[in-house]
């Protein structure tokens, strides 16, 4: 047996994949035990998937990955199934099993900071967007920090007693999304525009929208008293929602934004 085979093989019997009483799984640890090269690579391994461990309570997780995965891995698992096994391909499929279970770990590893509960997705936002305020609670996420649009930047300031988890009951599930209201007036006389601006990691959003502007946005639409528009800014997705009594409230507020920055 050769020395990656060995490797593999173990790393295999320590995910559980592998039985440790396995014809192969034997061979393999009489050969570790019998080489220093293959004993010092596993227990440099070991330290290496800790390192990995620890790394990734910092990290990101890319989109898709965990389907990206299970894509890669459907055509390997029934074909290793459905094909009588000979002894070499019965070698073959328990390292494959191994390799597997390599990548299984990987993708358990990043789970705990992608639980299913904390992506968002737009007809989650539209369900909830007429809580009443007094549902939400203030939003706490240290890990999170939200930012104001670039162009509102010019017009509101975040307040952050006024940013509220979304939806309400999230803080439970540590939800990352925050919602905060706005009035915006053209002038003293003029009537407000009202609505609420939903900010959410684009991380978490479920099928973020390519990198925007909330001056360049130009899909508008209505749902039961809103208008609303999605954009996104680099690490955060927006959804403005604003009351709805004429229809063209959203476009005058736009309006307004670009007809007001032009004058700055
Ligand atoms: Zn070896």
């Amino acid at each position: 047996m050769e020395c990656w085979e060995a490797q593999e093989l173990l790393e295999g019997i320590d995910f559980g994949a592998i039985s440790a009483d396995d014809a192969l799984a034997v061979e393999a640890q009489r050969h570790q035990g019998e080489c220093s090269t293959c004993r010092s690579a596993l227990s440099q391994r070991l330290v290496w998937n800790a390192r990995l461990a620890d790394a990734m309570t910092d990290v990101s997780i890319p989109d898709g990955l965990e389907s990206r995965l299970l894509e890669q891995l459907a055509p390997i698992i029934p074909a290793a199934v459905a094909v009588p096994l000979s002894r070499s391909s019965r070698r073959r499929w328990i390292v494959a099993l191994a390799t597997i279970a390599s990548l299984m770990l990987i993708a358990a590893l990043w789970q705990p900071w992608n639980p299913p509960a904390s992506v968002v997705s737009l007809a989650i936002v539209d369900t909830h967007i007429a809580s009443d305020l007094t549902d939400l609670t203030p939003y706490d996420q240290p890990a999170w920090k939200p930012e104001l649009p670039r162009v509102w930047r010019s017009f509101f300031q975040l307040q952050p007693d006024l940013v509220h988890h979304f939806p309400a009951g999230t803080p439970s599930v540590l939800s990352v999304a925050a919602m905060v209201p706005f009035e915006f007036r053209a002038s003293a006389a003029a009537t407000p525009i009202r609505g609420r601006l939903v900010m959410i990691p684009a991380s978490h959003f479920r099928e973020p929208p390519e990198d925007g502007d909330f001056s360049a946005v130009t899909e508008v639409e209505y749902i039961p008293g809103f208008n609303r528009c999605v954009w996104r800014e680099g690490n955060w997705v927006y959804i403005c929602y604003v009351r709805s009594v004429g229809g063209a409230e959203l476009h005058e507020l736009m309006q307004l934004m670009r007809g007001s920055r032009n004058f700055t």
